[in-house]
């Protein structure tokens, strides 16, 4: 059993740092458990926040209601859009393009999925999969809707059991970061503005005891949530946790940030676009446009990723670009004697299918779950890390895929990614669809069987069978299905108003 040093009670929470991270924490340990704990944050003005991290994905809408938040202000605050998926352009080869669009494609049978009944159709067609033809994303009500620039809630396709569209946010991470900090503080946060520049730990356990700022005000607690981000100064920097490094897999370390104005049209997904070395984001705001480059400093250099960059914004820029440096991979341990990482701070996967946000949550909503309020027990936490491990590594496997499956060939970086060894259990994903179409997640995996089907159908893994339940149906059969599910899906977008209109209604 170790002891805090509190011996016993934990009812002290330092939160380290005020970006997404820090305020997300201490809104969701405000809320569920605020009644209980005095919590207390801890920023540095004079440091900042990161101030990217601007798109999310779709269990934020339940997070943001968990916590109290209204969604029409929380939009109206951060000048939040609404974001449908990631299209990625030129991923496979140049030119193409796939979209890993939220929600479900087609409808759901039982024992198989809907993209094996596509997939015989396609074949009977003679067809080859085109985003703009005869494809999977055709029956994609979220692909629809985002490329047509729609959006309206709705939770099902009208006088149907299909489900309707499912979608997140992009917005502004400082705006977010001001909204939340109100929200939490409304909620009893106290926020102490501040730089860190001591740590003081236990003797004898290494627990953290104290922190002491610039000003030489000391903080004490019983238990400190590292979220200061890439710093990572109590989880790293005090306590020596360690990394394990993924840029064998996920070889990008460093991006180029600029926003720029905003466009006529505000599309409600990000776009994805690989270029020869690394990919870029753009991510649609109400008041600007979020872009940014992503790539690996050993094929690209700072100067060479900002004129790329600024060559391929389509609007003015708003500001000096910025570089962050970064190394993917995760901390060895998120929770380490008195100490949770939360945030930058435990690791970073790269934003391709933005999940560091995502990973916020869940590690704030696993703390609550976890929550050592008479002390901590080393079989919490070791379960605690073993399940923001499995987590992570389903994660980390899924943007693995996009790296691998590449066949553009067009740079060492891209040739380097095809030929790399990849994860034992993602070998056998990718194996498995190719010779069955099928594809298994486990329960607590944050991507879907819907969201891999659509990066190995997009990245060019085309399944060689298809579920013998399929040919139950006749051709006559299959093709009434296949047309009656567009038509169904065309006709609810047509409905919607358009994504601009939404926004303007708030
Ligand atoms: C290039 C890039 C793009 C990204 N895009 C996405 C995305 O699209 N979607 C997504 O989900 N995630 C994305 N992420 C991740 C996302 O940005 C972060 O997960 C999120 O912003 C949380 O950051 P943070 O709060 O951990 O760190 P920060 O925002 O850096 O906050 C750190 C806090 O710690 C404080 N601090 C640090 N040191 C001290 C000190 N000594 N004393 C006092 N305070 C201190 C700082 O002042 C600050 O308040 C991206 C990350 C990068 C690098």
């Amino acid at each position: 059993m170790h002891k805090s040093n509190t011996q016993g009670q934990i009812k002290n929470i330092v939160i380290v740092g005020g970006g997404t991270a820090g305020w997300m924490t201490a809104s969701l340990l405000a809320k569920v458990l605020g009644k209980t704990l005095n919590i207390t944050l801890v920023e540095s003005d004079k440091i900042g926040i990161v101030g990217v991290g601007e798109a999310t994905i779709p269990p934020i809408v339940n997070f943001n209601s968990a916590i109290g938040i209204d969604e029409k202000e929380f939009i109206k605050a951060t000048k939040g859009t609404i974001k449908l998926g990631i299209e990625f352009n030129h991923w496979h080869n140049d030119g193409e393009r796939y979209m890993h669009a939220f929600g479900s494609i087609g409808k759901k049978f039982p024992f198989c999925d809907f993209h094996h009944l596509w997939q015989k159709h396609q074949q009977l067609q003679n067809g080859s999969d085109n985003i703009d033809g005869n494809s999977f994303w055709d029956y994609s009500l979220n692909y629809q809707a985002a490329k047509q620039g729609k959006f309206a809630p709705i939770k099902h396709i009208p006088n149907t059991n299909l489900p309707g569209l499912a979608y997140a946010y992009h917005f502004d991470a400082g705006l977010y970061a001001k909204f939340l900090r109100k929200h939490a503080e409304s909620l009893g946060v106290k926020r102490i503005e501040g730089t860190i520049t001591d740590i003081a730990q236990d003797d004898k356990s290494g627990d953290i005891k104290s922190l002491k700022l610039e000003d030489g005000t000391n903080i004490t607690g019983d238990l400190f949530i590292d979220c200061t981000g890439l710093a990572a100064i109590l989880i790293e920097k005090t306590l020596n946790t360690g990394y394990d490094d993924y840029s064998h897999w996920l070889p990008c370390n460093r991006a180029i940030a600029v926003a720029c104005e905003k466009t006529d049209h505000i599309e409600p997904y990000t776009r994805s676009t690989a270029h020869k070395v690394g990919w870029q984001w753009r991510i649609p705001l109400q008041h600007r446009t979020g872009n940014g480059l992503v790539y690996a400093s050993k094929h690209m250099s700072d100067e060479e990723a900002k004129a790329l960059l600024l060559k391929n914004i389509d609007g003015k820029p708003l500001a000096e670009p910025k570089v962050i440096s970064f190394q993917t991979g995760r901390r060895r341990k998120q929770w380490n004697k008195n100490v949770i990482a939360i945030g930058l701070s435990s690791g970073f996967f790269e934003p391709l299918e933005a999940t560091n946000i995502h990973l916020i949550q869940t590690a704030a909503i696993r703390l609550v779950k976890f929550f050592p309020h008479q002390g901590i027990n080393l079989e919490e936490v070791n379960e605690f890390n073993r399940q923001s491990k499995v987590e992570s590594e389903g994660i980390r496997d899924f943007i693995i895929l996009h790296y691998k499956l590449n066949n553009r060939g067009d740079s060492e970086f891209w040739r380097a990614c095809q030929r790399m060894d990849i994860p034992e259990s993602l070998m056998n994903k990718i194996q498995l669809f190719k010779k069955t179409g099928k594809v298994f997640c486990q329960p607590d995996d944050l991507f879907t069987e819907i969201a891999w089907q659509q990066v190995m159908i997009g990245q060019g893994n085309i399944p060689e069978d298809y579920h013998p339940l399929v040919d139950t149906l006749s051709k006559e059969q299959l093709d009434d299905l296949m047309k009656n599910l567009k038509i169904l899906i065309n006709r609810t977008v047509e409905t919607m108003p358009s994504h601009d209109d939404f926004l303007n209604s708030l």
